[in-house]
């Protein structure tokens, strides 16, 4: 939960209205504009100023080109002319100027006067930021305001929150997205309390309002009262003691109340978190999110050392419990903001994960090598995320076996036998776990991806988010094939996605025979919890039990009554 005020941000790309403006307006146009440009100016040279001093004058130069740019005679005038001509509103004949002139430069055969396309573009998404009267993205983190706040934002991607400045965020809110997707999980992992999938809500928050965020419930509260304010400190103290209640068994073993061990991995995005899994006596990584790093730094995409160290580091601080390295999804909704991905219409069916690593074999060697290396230090594993069938299984086992020939030749020492598994995200995958079983030694389960495209749910989508459901019964099936085929070739099954984080699936997952979990960190001692206070055979019944029904809405309840039950059984009150 987290309470301060709202800094209102309609994403990179804002809708620019339209609309014709009566011929006594033109001046009134004209001078929004004027005034849009001298606060850009101002907002410009204060930033100049503050990286000057805090970073060199090198780096701040960047601003004087962007103060040129807002000095052009020919953009300004432009403007002023189309708007006076087509009597339109100021903010469309700027935003169209500007982007002829973009898409001028762009195509420019120099790459200097390429470069200053981008410089335009930054200019220009101040000045309409003004304009529109809305904060931009960039300005959240360097508008010179030391307090945090709750970034209010009608879309946040995975990429915007990498770079956010975490001291500065309180709390999320998104109009878009979903349970399971990136921005959430991604804002867990910053421990920042996110609510998403809030229609019209940067409509409804103003600028600067305070606000109250629940992220356990997915609430915002605008402008609470002390009445609300008080019910929300009573309610925190009480999640506190339950918190509390919960880490009290952190040094317990991870194991059913009858004794069946089922280790709790973390789910990480960047070395930083280690701290984080360490705390909550997790047992190694089961998913390291390798494009975290990507995401934060492009430069780590082609570079062998940089990914090299990162690994290396982890590996070290966990060893030697195991950490599995998830090659680069990139791609879905974790796009590149730079031409290496392009947009696509259907992306999380697009270019995707192994899918983009096959055909870019080169940056795939790099991060290949990476991880043999890094797997000298500690308990490695490698993990194969979108994994559709046995051909991308071979390809990627084929450059794994050439960048360990690569690193001998250089003469670097590399471990024998590092394990590989699949991710089991796609229908297609978890109907051929038995072939897939024979070319790898573990398979994780991914069930973000694995619901959304067994179900044809947008995991992202926050119109059909009741539909990407856990407990619809042919997710369940799946599941019981998945562990069936896992088991009888003898190859251990993991659960990665963010069913694995919800205690109310902890019985179905262990009852349906999977050996491991892994999760975000702050939610392992909850899921731990409840693990230790279930019997085996009892989650084994729920699980047939389970399989036999034909709806998800009775799976969920029976599922929230096993739950519920352990809770009491447990002693544990929620309320
Ligand atoms: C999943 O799909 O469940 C998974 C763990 O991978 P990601 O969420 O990174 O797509
Ligand atoms: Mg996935």
């Amino acid at each position: 939960m987290a309470r301060g005020s709202a800094f209102v941000f309609q994403h990179e790309d804002p809708e620019v209205p339209v609309y014709q403006v009566a011929e006594a307006e033109l001046r009134r146009e004209q001078a929004r504009f004027e005034e849009a440009l001298v606060a850009t100016r101002e907002e410009l040279q204060a930033l100049r100023e503050q990286i000057a001093a805090q970073v060199g004058e090198a780096e701040a130069s960047v601003f004087d080109a962007h103060l040129l740019v807002l000095e052009d005679r020919a953009l300004i005038e432009e403007t002023l002319l189309a708007s006076a001509e087509k009597r339109v509103n100021i903010d469309h004949c700027f935003a169209s100027v500007a982007e002829r002139y973009i898409e001028f430069f762009e195509h420019i055969d120099d790459a200097y006067l390429r470069e200053r396309a981008s410089d335009i573009r930054d200019v220009t998404k101040r000045v309409l930021a003004h304009l529109l009267g809305r904060g931009g993205f960039r300005s959240f983190g360097d508008d010179g305001r030391a307090e945090a706040r709750v970034f209010v934002a009608n879309n946040i991607n995975a990429s915007d929150i990498a770079q956010l400045p975490r001291e500065k965020i309180l709390a999320l809110v998104a109009e878009t997205g979903g349970q399971t997707g990136h921005t959430y999980i991604m804002a867990r992992a910053m421990k920042v309390p996110a609510v998403v999938g809030v229609a019209g809500v940067t409509e409804k928050i103003a600028m600067g309002v305070p606000v109250l965020v629940d992220g356990y419930d997915g609430t915002v509260i605008v402008d609470p009262g002390e009445d609300t304010l008080f019910r929300y400190g009573e309610f925190r103290r009480k999640r506190k003691r339950l918190q509390e209640v919960y880490e009290s068994e952190l040094g317990e073993p991870a194991e059913t109340r009858d004794g069946r061990p089922c280790p709790l991995r973390a789910n990480l995005e960047t070395r930083e978190e280690v701290v984080d899994a360490k705390a909550v006596h997790a047992e190694g990584v089961g998913l390291f999110r390798s494009e975290g790093m990507v995401l934060r730094d492009r430069a780590a995409l082609a570079s062998e050392e940089l990914q090299f160290r990162e690994y290396r580091e982890v590996v070290r601080a966990l060893d030697p419990a195991p950490v599995t390295i998830r090659t680069f999804d990139i791609g879905g909704d974790k796009y590149l903001p730079s031409r290496l991905t392009v947009r696509e219409r259907n992306p999380f069916m697009g270019f995707r994960a192994i899918r983009y690593c096959l055909k870019n074999p080169g940056l795939f060697k790099e991060q290949l090598r990476a991880l043999l290396r890094a797997a000298s230090y500690g308990n490695l594993r490698i993990l194969l995320p979108m994994i559709s069938g046995v051909r991308e299984l071979h390809a990627a086992r084929e450059l794994l076996a050439e960048a360990r020939a690569e690193l001998r030749a250089r003469g670097e020492e590399v471990p024998e036998a590092v394990a590989l598994g699949c991710m089991i995200e796609i229908p297609s995958a978890a109907l051929m776990v038995d072939v897939l079983a024979k070319y790898c030694d573990f398979v994780s389960i991914g069930t973000n991806d694995l619901i959304q495209y067994l179900l044809a749910v947008d995991r992202g989508n926050d119109n059909i988010a009741e539909l990407h459901e856990p407990s619809h019964p042919a997710v369940v099936r799946i599941l019981h094939t998945i562990v069936r085929e896992a088991k009888a070739a003898g190859v251990p099954v993991s659960v990665c996605g963010e069913m694995a984080s919800d205690p109310v699936y902890t019985g179905l997952l262990v009852g349906l025979g999977v050996d491991e979990l892994s999760l975000s960190p702050s939610l392992l001692p909850e899921v731990k919890y409840i693990l230790r206070h279930m019997d085996a055979a009892e989650a084994e019944a729920l699980a047939a039990e389970c399989l036999r029904m034909e709806g998800p809405r009775r799976i969920r309840r029976r599922l929230g009554a096993f739950h519920e039950e352990l809770v009491r059984r447990s002693a544990l009150t929620t309320h």
